[in-house]
């Protein structure tokens, strides 16, 4: 289980979760999703400190952030 995850189709690529991220392990990565937007990726899910500052600050809810030593979701995104 990962930390930091994207529904990466509902991810329009803003740029906002990179710019707040305390650990800047979060960056917009090359590849499109099936709409046609480059969306983001964590480089460094070990160094994630589950602040959740991504999740709540993305508007279209794309960023799900879970503690794997709990097995718990601590911020989920709307699935849809
Ligand atoms: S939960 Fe916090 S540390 Fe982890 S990727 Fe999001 S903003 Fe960065
Ligand atoms: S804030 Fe949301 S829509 Fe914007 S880049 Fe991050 S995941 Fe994508």
């Amino acid at each position: 289980m990962n930390r930091f995850n994207v529904n990466k189709n509902k991810c329009k690529g803003c740029g906002l979760c990179p710019r707040v991220c305390p650990k800047k392990i979060l960056r917009m990565g090359d590849n499109m999703n099936d709409v046609g937007n480059r969306y983001v990726e964590c480089i460094d899910d070990d160094k994630c400190i589950m602040c959740c500052m991504c999740a709540t600050m993305c508007p279209d809810w794309a960023i799900s952030i879970c503690d794997p030593r709990e097995n718990k979701i601590l911020f989920e995104s709307e699935r849809s």
